[in-house]
């Protein structure tokens, strides 16, 4: 019996849809190789070379790459003065990293909920939470979507706080024309194994801000005066101070040397992840049951997630069992996100209930990620597409139900 089933499980496998699978090129594992034979491992030339084209890519001053994004939140927030007895202004409807960075640096995350059309942090909500002890507000672009900067960056100027950009799913996003990356004060992306340019792990910071780059660039290494890979270099000079009690945040080259070719080719994943989304769009367009992804006049989205809610009062299923049918069809799915407010650590230490936000809490409950990624074919996301008509006929409400 075990073997019969282990035989007949075989055929269903070829059309599994993984919930990411990386983009990976023969060309791009060369690099790493190389890198490997080349004798330099870690924050080197590479690294420099991978902040230029970055910065250059994005159009920003100044890039400072380092080991994660939630280092380079830690890192904008610590070079922007926030500490003890001090708030920043944090969605709820995001990742851990966003908030627990504020915890890190000695301050308090005020959450705040979110707009329903984009799930992106409502400005209003801002506004309200906005203190005398409020240092800075960190804004996500949830999904790839850049949230209302137009509105969002004469609040943060008012009263003289640093807006911090969580563009974790946000690289190759832009608004009125101007990249992400180039809209707050600092903007930290993410280079995780599932985001749109990968170094396996890895971040990056973008400012304008020469000042704020040189002290993040000195806290992601101890607070070292000068660059470790300087000083080893032939020539180098054994001699340091140091400046700060730093961390260590820094990126090696063995990523480099990954992300170069991967940013090479940003343009073209994008577009492939642009089409997929546009196809999503069509194949789901006329389900009523199911709430496509937001867009906006003026802004590029960077489909980092393909995220849809179902109008749960049209269907007699919730979003569990919703997820549990699809995973039955053997695709592979994630939630973003479970609000912070919801979390155990934020309820038990800050005091939220569950109906403190409830736009956050009711998206909450009906979102589901679909798989998106370059290396699906139009056939996978069909496949998912009608996977999803299929469940929706099956449990949408006839008349009465
Ligand atoms: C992935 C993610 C992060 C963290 O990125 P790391 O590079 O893993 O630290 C932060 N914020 C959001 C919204 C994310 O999705």
């Amino acid at each position: 019996m075990t073997r019969s089933k282990i035989v007949s499980d075989k055929q269903p496998e070829a059309r599994q849809i993984p919930f990411y699978q990386p983009s990976i090129t023969e060309r791009e594992i060369r690099a790493v190789v190389q890198t490997l034979r080349s004798g330099w491992l870690t924050t080197g030339p590479k690294t420099k070379k991978f902040e230029k084209r970055f910065a250059r890519y994005v159009g920003a001053k100044h890039a400072v790459a380092l080991n994660s994004c939630t280092a380079g939140l830690h890192l904008a927030l610590v070079a922007s003065g926030v500490g003890p007895g001090d708030e920043v202004i944090v969605p709820t409807y995001t990742f851990a990293a966003s908030a627990e960075t504020v915890i890190h640096a000695g301050a308090k995350p005020v959450l705040v909920d979110s707009e329903s059309d984009t799930l992106n942090l409502s400005v209003a909500e801002v506004e309200k939470e906005i203190s005398p002890r409020t240092k800075a507000v960190v804004a996500v672009d949830i999904a790839g979507l850049p949230c209302d900067y137009a509105a969002l960056q004469p609040v943060v100027k008012k009263q003289g706080i640093h807006l911090i950009d969580d563009a974790a799913h946000a690289l190759g996003a832009s608004y009125d024309g101007r990249m992400v990356g180039t809209l707050a004060d600092l903007t930290a992306f993410s280079f995780y194994a599932t985001k749109n340019l990968t170094t396996g792990e890895g971040g990056m910071v973008t400012t304008d801000n020469q000042e704020l780059a040189e002290k993040i660039s000195l806290l992601s290494l101890h607070g070292m005066s000068r660059d470790a890979w300087k000083r080893y270099r032939t020539g180098g000079s054994w001699y340091y101070e140091l400046l700060d009690a730093g961390f260590k945040y820094n990126f090696t080259d063995l990523q480099a040397a990954l992300g170069l070719p991967q940013l090479a080719r940003l343009r073209t994943l994008q577009a492939q992840r642009r089409a997929l989304a546009t196809l999503y769009d069509r194949e789901l367009g006329d389900l009523p049951e199911v709430r496509l992804p937001a867009q906006k006049k003026g802004r590029v989205h960077a489909w980092h997630l393909y995220i849809i809610r179902l109008r749960l009062e049209q269907l007699k299923i919730d979003r569990n069992q919703f997820i549990h049918e699809l995973t039955r069809r053997r695709i592979g799915t994630a939630v973003h996100f479970i609000p912070l407010h919801l979390h155990p650590y934020y309820r038990e230490r800050y005091g939220y209930q569950p109906e403190d936000f409830p736009v956050a809490h009711d998206n909450y409950q009906r979102a589901i990620t679909l798989p998106l990624y370059p290396r699906m074919t139009r056939a996978m996301v069909c496949y998912v597409a009608g996977a999803v008509r299929e469940i929706v006929q099956k449990y949408r409400h006839r008349g009465r139900g």
